[in-house]
């Protein structure tokens, strides 16, 4: 049994079913999973939580769906790892690192798709679809096959290779579309009402497809011992994962997991090449201006961002900021955290990484906190935007000498870092 009373709109309030329905009838506002939240703290409690299993399904009450074998691959509890190195190099004080790079498709996106077709396999759907900046489609594709669904992704048509290979090695249809990803987004709306029986995850599933993100808020706190953190630094696409996750921290609060109200500051991190919602947090304004993207950050390349309105204000009343770094800085910001943390993120866990320095450098993000960044995707997916700049220390001859004249280790061993 799960414990959803409906959907609701988040402008007007009106209700409706948990059916496949996205958008408000009478003033197209986006819907949200409503919940039975008295009912849930009944049943759920850190025990029954431990007592679970070792994936996002260990925090089901929490979620819009109730099946007791959902579709997954073994998502969730990724490592919440401690950065010192990092936050020595930062001037941070307590930093960790979420570090979803380790879910079976290499993003978080993994979190979104098992709750998505896994209710949409309840509503009787058989074809799962979605529109993509890569990590979905990877994400869809495996979960689809995984369920003996059939998959119809689609893409812009310049994404990594990586991102192509690892979505088409599933066997089902791909397809790259000569456009943008708004582009893809728009034909995606269009298909919807003209394929009434696919699920598109991010479009007709969407209300359902969102609160996996939740479970990024949950297992943190889950991770620190029944608290939260003091500030998150969440990487912005749609602005829907940072949404949830300061959503997820609340719920905690309401079904008596967090003993005390939490007060996370939440803040986003956008690629300068497509920073829309940091632009109008810069100009203090409520208007998202769309624009075209252009960043080597492929996987957060959303130049109109459905729930960009909701990230700012998400933003604003916690007392967080947004910024946004250029791709010099985002490889740079890979490229600390891997040395520092041995962790290897793709782009959009540079633009993390590289907006966390920034914040902290401003101020923002203070040593006196407790700080969670999520570093959302794996680096192979994204190997091309390392490669001009990553290769090896020296090319030599198989002889001591060549070695001896190529490489110094010796003022490291002085002076370890
Ligand atoms: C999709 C994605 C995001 C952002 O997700 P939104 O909910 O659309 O804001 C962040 N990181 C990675 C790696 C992604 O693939
Ligand atoms: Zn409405």
């Amino acid at each position: 049994m799960d414990f959803v009373t409906g959907l609701r709109c988040r402008e007007c309030s009106r209700t409706y079913p948990a059916e496949a329905l996205h958008v408000c009838d009478f003033c197209f506002g986006p819907l949200e999973v409503a919940y039975d939240y008295e009912a849930i703290a009944r049943v759920i409690s850190p025990e029954t939580i431990a007592a679970g299993p070792q994936t996002i399904w260990r925090y089901a009450p929490l979620l819009p769906v109730a099946d007791a074998a959902p579709i997954d691959l073994g998502t969730g509890c990724t490592p919440l790892v401690r950065a010192d190195r990092l936050a020595a190099e930062l001037g941070l004080g307590e930093l960790w690192i979420k570090n979803d790079t380790a879910n079976p498709t290499g993003s978080f996106k993994d979190r979104v798709v098992s709750v998505a077709l896994t209710k949409a396999r309840q509503l009787g759907f058989k074809v799962a679809a979605c529109a993509s900046t890569g990590n979905l489609a990877n994400s869809v594709a495996a979960h689809a096959a995984r369920a003996g669904m059939t998959s119809v992704v689609f893409i812009p048509h310049d994404l990594e290779t990586a991102k192509i290979v690892t979505t088409a090695v599933y066997g089902g249809h791909l397809v790259a579309v000569e456009g943008t990803y708004d582009d893809v987004n728009r034909l995606c709306a269009e298909l919807t009402s003209e394929h009434p029986s696919w699920a598109f995850v991010n479009v007709n599933v969407r209300t359902y497809y969102a609160e996996g993100s939740k479970t990024l808020a949950f297992e943190v706190a889950e991770q620190l011992g029944w608290q939260a953190p003091d500030h998150v630094v969440v990487p912005i696409a749609s602005g829907s994962q940072l949404t949830k996750i300061r959503k997820g921290f609340a719920e905690l609060h309401t079904v008596g997991l967090l003993k005390e109200e939490p007060h996370v500051r939440v803040s986003g991190a956008q690629a300068a090449g497509c920073s829309p919602v940091a632009t109008a947090f810069a100009e203090g304004t409520d208007a998202i201006r769309p624009v075209k993207p252009n960043t080597v950050a492929k996987s957060l390349a959303i130049g109109n961002p459905a729930d960009g309105w909701y990230a700012l204000q998400a933003i604003r009343e916690s007392g967080g900021s947004c910024e946004s770094v250029t791709d010099e800085e985002i490889i740079a910001g890979i490229k600390l955290l891997a040395r520092t943390e041995g962790i290897f993120a793709e782009t959009a866990g540079g633009v993390t990484i590289a907006t966390l320095a920034k914040l902290a450098a401003q101020g923002v993000v203070r040593s006196d906190e407790r700080v969670v960044a999520y570093v959302t995707g794996h680096g192979l997916k994204t190997v091309e935007a390392l490669a001009p700049t990553s290769g090896p220390t020296a090319t030599i001859a198989p002889t001591l000498e060549a070695f001896a004249a190529a490489v110094d280790i010796t003022t490291e061993l002085g002076s370890p870092r």
